[in-house]
C-alpha cells in the first residue's frame, strides 16, 4: 500500500483560482506516469490491476490516474481497489468503499489484525510486520483472484528516502522497484507513481476532491522506522535549499548505476580479492 501513514497538510477545499492550476499538473503527472509505464513495461493489454488503496492522499492519486488511462490508454486493462483494514479503531474503510462506489471502481477490503501486533511492541519491529502482514494479504488475494499486477502508490519521495534509509542504515544500495516479480513468481508489483512528487500528487488529490482517510495507527510519527524516515525527508528538503534539482538529480542516479565504480563484487568491482577479505580491509 501507499504510506498509510501520511496525512494531508491542505486541509481547506480549493477555491477557484486553485483549480485552474489542475490541467497543468494533471498533465505533468499522467506525463510522468506515462513514461514509468512505458519505461518500466508496466501495464500490458488484458491486465487485471489491484489497486492498493489506504485512504491516503497517493492512493488515491493512483487510483485516478489508472483511471483517466484507462479510458485514454490504447491497451485496455482492468482496476479494482484493495484497502487493508488493519483493525484501527479510527480507520474508516467504508469511506474509501463509499468514494468507489460513486466513482464505479470495484472495491473489497480484507481485514488483518495488525492493530493488535502494533500494541504488542511499539518500537521497530510492528513497522516490519504490517508491512509484511500487508503485502502477504495482497499478494495471495491477488493470487487467488486472478489479478495479474498489484499497484502500489509509492512516490519519487518515498523512492528518495528509501535509498537514503538504506544507505544511511541499511549497508545497502537500494531502493523500492518500479517493478518487481515476486519471489515465487506469481505476482508483480508496480508503482506507477514512481516518478512523481509527493508534492505535486498532494495537491492533485485535494484539487480532485478526494477524502484523506487517515490509517488511525497509534504508532504514526513515533515508530523507529517513521522517525527515520522523517529524518531523510527533512535532509532532502533541507539540502533542497541550496540544490533545487537535488530529486531529478537523484532519480536520474537510480536509473545510472556504475557497477564497477562500486565496491560490489557482483557488480564488477574488485574481482582480484574476495567480498570478505575487500570487507575486512574496508574496517
Ligand atoms: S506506523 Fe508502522 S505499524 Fe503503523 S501503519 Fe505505519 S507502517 Fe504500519
Amino acid at each position: 500500500m501507499s504510506n498509510p501513514c501520511a496525512l494531508p497538510t491542505l486541509a481547506a477545499p480549493p477555491t477557484e483560482t486553485d483549480l485552474a492550476s489542475l490541467p497543468k499538473l494533471e498533465k505533468r503527472i499522467l506525463r510522468r506516469v506515462g513514461g514509468a509505464i512505458q519505461t518500466y513495461d508496466l501495464i500490458s493489454e488484458g491486465d487485471r490491476i489491484l489497486v492498493g488503496l489506504s485512504g491516503g492522499k497517493d492512493s488515491w492519486a493512483l487510483l485516478e490516474v489508472l483511471s483517466t488511462l484507462q479510458k485514454r490508454a490504447p491497451v485496455k486493462f482492468q482496476i479494482h481497489g484493495i484497502t487493508v483494514d488493519p483493525g484501527f479503531p479510527n480507520f474508516d474503510p467504508d469511506r474509501i468503499a463509499e468514494v468507489c462506489e460513486e466513482i464505479g471502481i470495484p472495491h473489497h477490503v480484507l481485514g488483518a489484525p495488525i492493530d493488535a501486533l502494533v500494541r504488542q511492541r511499539p518500537e521497530e519491529i510492528p513497522c516490519i510486520i504490517c508491512s509484511r502482514l500487508r503485502r502477504g494479504i495482497l499478494y495471495s488475494y491477488a493470487r487467488q483472484q486472478g489479478f495479474t499486477k498489484i499497484a502500489l502508490g509509492h512516490h519519487l519521495d518515498d523512492l528518495l528516502e528509501t535509498l537514503l534509509l538504506n544507505l544511511f542504515f541499511g549497508g545497502k544500495l537500494a531502493t523500492m522497484p518500479v517493478r518487481l516479480i515476486s519471489d515465487d513468481g506469481s505476482n508483480t508489483v508496480i508503482r506507477p507513481l514512481a516518478t512523481c512528487e509527493e508534492e505535486d500528487l498532494r495537491r492533485f488529490t485535494w484539487l480532485k476532491g478526494y477524502p484523506i482517510v487517515p490509517c488511525g495507527c497509534p504508532l504514526c510519527s513515533c515508530s523507529v522506522s517513521e522517525s527515520r524516515r522523517k529524518q531523510t525527508k527533512v535532509l532532502i528538503a533541507q539540502l533542497k535549499e541550496n540544490i533545487p534539482q537535488i530529486k531529478s538529480s537523484m532519480l536520474r542516479a537510480m536509473a545510472n548505476v556504475k557497477g564497477s565504480h562500486l565496491l560490489d563484487l557482483n557488480l564488477g568491482a574488485l574481482t582480484a580479492v574476495g567480498l570478505d577479505e575487500a570487507l575486512e580491509k574496508l574496517g
